[in-house]
């Protein structure tokens, strides 16, 4: 029985002691035996048996890691441990969990989280079937803040204070006639940048031409120049929620009764649900302000309507199908990020935090065996 050494090709043979090792699988505990291979020139020892039988070098094999990552992607690390003794009967320490997390973080790229080109023609496909329209793609975009914290320099070192970071995020899914299809979700706390090279590179699965793209996003200034530059033809949509919220702000500070604040609130969103942007401007310039305060809120708000003043035609949004807000970007920063990232007293550090989420995404995406299937073939 002989094996070829991987570097550099000479033929080793079998090394006279038996290699014994026990390993831990869904099963139990197995004692395993296999015989070992040692090139003296590259000083690399092997075992073929490892490699054909897919067992991971870790005691705890590939099965139990996967039920791992299903768990501490859902619950804090310290509670995954728990229930996945309780369920499974074989402990795994948070800390082997986390560790766990990292490896599986090196191998979730964006080609393995974010679905393939061939799936996304395949959902759309289905969605389209038997319809006249081509339907609506929306492509929305939101900032979540995460808790993070600087990495130590040192043991020693005390740790940092915590910090807010915006974790952006991007989700791309169907607009049917009962529900939404979900296509992709990316989310990492990134810089601008890279938030619109990740959404470049989403941009090249979606068939553009067998969609209507809707651009869907609160006021942010770096989002929409991210969102033209991959989608030049999309239809460009301000959040109806968003924008609802700023109105609500400014008739907070400028009327004292609740009557009043309600019956100015409905009528300006009926007049933005017209599209009439330029009326309620006016309408804004024309106030008085009650304090110093409404009198900066209202500036902003009429600033706010000016950049805005085009993706604001909700009426002939509706004629065209297209949504007028980003229930489904909320829905996923709740879901992707928030459920997961913030828990009290949780503080990321980035590189973990931006792991857990690429493996929620993947999660959320379909695509976590993909993933997994790459962290495996990485460490052959
Ligand atoms: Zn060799």
């Amino acid at each position: 029985m002989t094996h070829v050494c991987e570097e550099c090709g000479r033929t080793l043979s079998r090394q006279r002691q038996i290699h014994r090792r026990t390993i831990e699988s869904r099963h139990g505990e197995i004692a395993i035996e296999r015989p070992y291979f040692y090139c003296r020139h590259c000083q690399r020892g092997y075992h073929p048996f490892d490699q054909a039988l897919e067992l991971a070098p870790e005691r705890k094999q590939y099965d139990l890691q996967r039920a791992a990552a299903e768990l501490f992607t859902e619950v804090p690390f310290a509670r995954a441990s728990q229930i996945f003794e309780r369920l499974t009967g074989i402990p795994m320490t948070d800390h082997c969990m986390q560790d766990v997390a990292a490896k599986l973080g090196e191998a979730a790229d964006p080609v393995r989280v974010l679905p393939s080109r061939q799936r996304v023609e395949a959902i759309i496909e289905h969605a389209g079937n038997g319809r006249v329209w081509r339907p609506v793609l929306v492509v929305a975009a939101d900032g979540a803040a995460v808790p993070t914290r600087p990495e130590a320099q040192s043991r020693s070192e005390k740790r940092g204070a915590g910090e807010w970071k915006e974790a952006k995020g991007l989700r791309m899914y169907l607009v049917g006639q009962e529900r939404i299809e979900q296509i992709l979700s990316w989310h990492q706390i990134a810089t601008e940048e890279e938030f619109g090279e990740a959404l470049r590179l989403a941009a090249t699965l979606i068939p553009v031409e067998r969609v209507r793209v809707a651009l869907l996003g609160d006021g942010a200034k770096w989002l929409w120049t991210h969102l033209q530059a991959a989608f030049p033809t999309g239809k460009e949509i301000l959040d109806y929620y968003h924008c609802c919220e700023r109105v609500h702000h400014v008739a907070h500070l400028q009327y004292p009764e609740q009557n009043q604040q309600a019956g100015w609130i409905e009528a300006t969103m009926a007049r933005l649900n017209f599209g009439e942007v330029a009326s309620v401007i006016w309408g804004l310039q024309r106030m008085s302000p009650a304090s110093l305060e409404a009198e900066e809120e209202i500036r902003k708000l009429i600033g706010y309507l000016h950049t805005n003043s085009q993706r604001i035609n909700y009426r002939s949004f509706k004629r065209g199908q297209y949504p007028r807000g980003s229930g489904g970007i909320e829905s996923a920063n709740k879901f992707i990020c928030h459920v997961r990232m913030k828990r009290s007293g949780a503080w990321w550090y980035v590189l973990n935090g931006n792991t857990m989420l690429r493996l929620r995404c993947a999660f959320y995406n379909e695509t976590f065996d993909e993933v997994f299937a790459r962290y495996k073939r990485l460490r052959k």
